[in-house]
C-alpha cells in the first residue's frame, strides 16, 4: 500500500515535470529576452526618475479633480514630459468630465457635547442651505443595519455610518467597507434622511478625513454627505453610546458647474515585428482635491511612464507596441477609460495584455494575472524571472483596475504586479496624500515588477489568447 502510493506520487511528478517542459518549449522567452529583463530590474532599481515625476507633478501641478484648473494643467504637464521622454505618438484624447466643486464644509456635534470635527464634503455631494442642516442623529453601522431600523425611524434626521474599515494588503478591506459611501446617501435619502455623515472609509488614525465619490440614484432626493475621520469616528459613537439624544449640525458649499473639456494623454513606445499589437500601461492622472495626489495616482502616472522610458531605452525595440495611457477623471465616474473604450471601434482586439498602476507608490508583493489558461505557463516564467524581487504568486483572478475594466470585461488579458495596499488608506483620499507618502526605495522596486513584466508580456513568443472566463469582482 505505501509503496504502491509512492509509486502514484513519483508518477504524478513526473507527468507534471513533462507537462510544465512541454508547455515552456511551446513559448519560452528566448535568453536574449530573459538578459534584458535583468538589465531592466538592475537599471529601475537604480533609477531615481519615477520618484522625480512624482515630485515634479505635485510640485508644478498639485490637487487635479476633474475639470479644474489643475487638471487642465496636469493635462500639459504629461504631454510634455512623454514628449521630454521621448515617447512616440503623444497625444490627446478630449473627454467631457464632471466638474465638482469642493467648497467649504463644517460639522459638529450640537448635543450632548458640543464639539467641532474636521470634515470632508463626499465627491459629488450636494452642498447644503448657506446656514447649514441640524437635526437630531441615528447611529447605524452599514447599509444593512439601516435596513433594518423601523419604519420613520431617519425621517427628518442625520444619519451617522458608524462602519470602521478593515486593514488589508489587497485592498479588499476597502472594497468591503466602502459600498456606504457611494450609496449611503441615496438609501438614507429614500427613508427621508435630510444628510449623512459617515466614517471615513480609511485606516489613518489620525484625524484626516477621507473623501471619495457618492452615486446619488435618480429616485432618491439628493442630500448632503460628509466623512470625518477614525478618531472623530470614535469619539461620536461615545456620544451615542451615552443614551442621549445626539444632534449633529452639518454646513457644506459644495456645488456642481457645468461639465468641463478635459482629456487622456497617450504616448508610446512602438514595436517591431508585432508592432499592431498593443501592451497598454493605465494610471490616472486626476486626482481627488484635499491632498495633491502622490500616492492615487502620481505614483501609478509614475510607474508606467518610468517602465515604458526604461523598456525604450534597451538597445533593442519591444516586438509589441507599449502604449501609456494616463486617463482623466478615474475618481468621479471614469470618464477618462470609457471615453478611450468607445474610441476603439474594431481596435479592442489589438489590446492584447494590460498593466493597471493604480494603488500607490509600491512596493509590489506579489504577481496575479488573468489571462487565458494557455497562457499560465507564460506568467509562471514571469513570475520566475522577478524571483530576486520576492513576490508572491497570487491567483488567475486579478481584477486589474478600474480603468483597464472595460478591456478587460472584453477578453484582454491582465497581468497584475499587485501593489502592497498595508498603509495606502492611511493617506488614500486625504489632506495627506503627498510626496511625503512616497517610499522612494518601495517605489523603485514597484517600478523594476512592471518593467520585467511589461517587457516580458511585450517579448511573449506566444499569442495573449482573449480571455474568456468570468471577471471576478475586484477591489
Ligand atoms: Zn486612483
Amino acid at each position: 500500500m505505501q509503496l504502491y502510493k509512492s509509486l502514484t506520487v513519483v508518477g504524478f511528478l513526473l507527468t507534471l515535470v513533462t507537462c510544465a517542459t512541454a508547455a515552456d518549449k511551446a513559448a519560452a522567452f528566448t535568453n536574449l529576452d530573459l538578459a534584458a529583463a535583468n538589465k531592466l530590474r538592475e537599471r529601475a532599481l537604480a533609477d531615481l526618475s519615477a520618484y522625480g515625476l512624482i515630485e515634479s507633478l505635485t510640485t508644478e501641478v498639485g490637487a487635479r479633480p476633474a475639470g479644474s484648473p489643475g487638471d487642465r494643467a496636469a493635462i500639459a504637464w504629461a504631454l510634455r514630459e512623454m514628449q521630454r521622454l521621448g515617447f512616440q505618438n503623444v497625444r490627446t484624447m478630449e473627454v467631457m468630465v464632471p466638474h465638482w466643486v469642493r467648497g467649504d464644509a463644517e460639522f459638529a456635534v450640537v448635543a450632548p457635547w458640543p464639539q467641532a470635527m474636521p470634515t470632508l464634503a463626499l465627491g459629488g455631494s450636494v452642498g447644503t442651505p448657506p446656514e447649514g442642516i441640524e437635526a437630531e442623529a441615528v447611529m447605524v453601522k452599514d447599509l444593512e443595519s439601516l435596513k433594518g431600523l423601523p419604519e420613520g425611524a431617519v425621517k427628518n434626521r442625520i444619519v451617522f455610518f458608524s462602519n470602521r474599515m478593515e486593514r488589508t494588503r489587497d485592498g479588499s478591506g476597502y472594497g468591503r467597507a466602502v459600498s456606504v459611501r457611494a450609496a449611503g446617501p441615496s438609501a438614507a435619502a429614500a427613508l427621508g434622511a435630510l444628510g449623512i455623515v459617515i466614517r471615513s472609509v480609511g485606516t489613518s488614525e489620525l484625524r484626516f478625513a477621507h473623501t471619495g465619490a457618492l452615486r446619488y440614484t435618480a429616485e432618491a432626493p439628493r442630500i448632503p454627505a460628509l466623512a470625518i475621520s477614525n478618531p472623530d469616528a470614535d469619539a461620536l459613537v461615545r456620544q451615542f453610546e451615552s443614551g442621549k439624544s445626539v444632534r449633529l449640525r452639518m454646513t457644506s458649499s459644495a456645488r456642481e458647474l457645468p461639465q468641463a473639456r478635459s482629456a487622456n494623454v497617450i504616448g508610446e513606445v512602438p514595436g517591431s515585428d508585432l508592432a499592431s499589437e498593443i501592451v497598454i500601461l493605465g494610471a490616472h492622472l486626476d486626482s481627488w482635491d484635499p491632498g495633491v495626489g502622490a500616492i492615487d495616482d502620481g505614483a501609478g502616472v509614475a510607474i508606467v511612464m518610468t517602465v515604458a522610458r526604461l523598456i525604450q531605452d534597451l538597445d533593442r525595440k519591444p516586438r509589441r507596441t507599449l502604449r501609456v495611457a494616463l486617463f482623466a477623471n478615474e475618481e468621479f465616474g471614469t470618464s477618462g477609460s470609457r471615453a478611450y473604450l468607445d474610441a476603439q471601434h474594431g481596435h479592442v482586439d489589438r489590446h492584447v495584455l494590460g498593466f493597471e498602476a493604480d494603488f500607490g507608490a509600491g512596493p509590489v508583493w506579489r504577481l496575479s494575472s488573468r489571462v487565458s489558461p494557455a497562457q499560465l505557463p507564460a506568467v509562471d516564467q514571469i513570475y520566475r524571472a522577478l524571483a530576486p524581487l520576492k513576490l508572491a504568486r497570487g491567483g488567475n483572478e486579478a481584477a486589474g483596475g478600474a480603468d483597464l475594466e472595460g478591456l478587460a470585461k472584453l477578453g484582454m488579458a491582465v497581468l497584475s504586479p499587485d501593489l502592497d495596499g498595508t498603509r495606502y488608506f492611511d493617506a488614500h483620499h486625504t489632506v495627506n496624500d503627498t510626496l511625503a507618502q512616497v517610499d522612494p526605495a518601495a517605489l523603485r522596486q514597484a517600478v523594476a515588477a512592471y518593467a520585467m513584466s511589461a517587457w516580458l508580456g511585450a517579448q511573449y513568443p506566444g499569442d495573449w489568447e482573449r480571455v474568456t472566463t468570468p471577471k471576478a469582482s475586484g477591489r
